[in-house]
């Protein structure tokens, strides 16, 4: 599944810049800082501030997913981000260095690059440009950054939940905004609408969606899903209960990763055909709360 694109959109205008700078060489030794963050800077220099609060920042998204889930941090867990000063330098290391098999080129085939910043498990890294962090990390990069800290402490993260939990964590972690506010909202009125028109997905195919099967879903409707999903499965001590179960069998699997729809069938009290259920009626029970404070609809509230 990774890299990935999260569908997270740059302005259009930024695609003018025409890529002709020559590539920095890039290496291991790249990575500095003492903190949680190791930072490879390419081109610019960052303030000791900026560093500091994205440190803090990061510290604070890896204890929200520490006492969310229940893992032991590993001692040795450093976040890796390669950013560069130049989007063009971007997005020719995006395209020489980084995501170069047929598979990442057909996903964008045809499409304008509009990545705002991935993290690749091939080298453990998020990879972004200076626009992204100015001095903080945006919901865009912490949900980069939630993809770090699953890959670091886990094995076989079917794709749904590692999309949902990193929408969780990057909207749960600070107060949302104006701007992440209207974006809940509309998730909450898309669910509906789509609930309405009979168009969602069903859940077995959203769960057993591989990386390669979720990056040909429509991704608007896969990441919304996937979100809504995980917030439910956070709401309720059952819930999170069977969800940290379902994980945590994953992680000593001996063959094949086994289909996601079967074990949430053996684990969830009444099975799949209930949790879908169950989860079609908390997205009309959210959408009541489409108005209200964003207690509900960010995953906020959730401890
Ligand atoms: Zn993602």
């Amino acid at each position: 599944m990774i890299p990935h694109a999260c569908g997270f959109l740059l302005p259009l205008l930024l695609m003018s810049k025409t890529a002709e700078a020559a590539l920095p060489a890039l290496s291991e030794r790249d990575f500095k800082g003492n903190g949680i963050c190791q930072l490879a800077l390419h081109g610019f220099a960052m303030p000791a501030q900026s560093e500091k609060a994205i440190n803090d920042s990061v510290q604070q998204l890896l204890e929200r997913h520490r006492t969310t889930l229940g893992f032991k941090t590993r001692p040795d867990f450093r976040l890796r981000m390669r950013v560069f000063g130049d989007y063009a330098d971007y997005t020719n290391a995006t395209f020489s260095l980084y995501w170069t098999n047929a598979a990442d080129r057909r996903a964008l085939q045809g499409r304008p690059f509009t990545v705002a910043g991935f993290y690749t498990s091939a080298t453990k890294e998020i990879v972004t440009w200076r626009q992204q962090m100015p001095g903080f990390l945006g919901t865009t990069l912490l949900h980069e950054a939630s993809h770090a800290i699953m890959d670091a402490h886990y094995e076989n993260v079917p794709a749904w939940l590692m999309e949902g939990s990193a929408d969780y964590f990057a909207f749960a972690l600070h107060p949302p905004g104006e701007l992440q506010q209207r974006m809940l909202r509309q998730r909450w009125t898309r669910l509906n609408q789509w609930l309405r028109e009979r168009s969602l997905l069903p859940l077995k195919t959203l769960v057993n969606a591989d990386g390669s099967a979720f990056k040909h879903l429509d991704s608007e409707m896969a990441y919304t899903m996937s979100w809504s999903l995980f917030q439910l499965l956070m709401s309720t001590s059952a819930n999170r209960q069977m969800m940290l179960t379902m994980l945590g069998e994953r992680q000593s699997l001996t063959e094949e990763p086994m289909p996601c729809s079967k074990q949430i069938d053996r684990l969830y009290s009444g099975g799949l055909q209930r949790l879908e259920v169950a989860w079609h009626a908390w997205i009309v029970a959210g959408s009541s709360a489409t108005n209200a404070p964003a207690s509900r609809s960010g995953g906020a509230g959730i401890r």
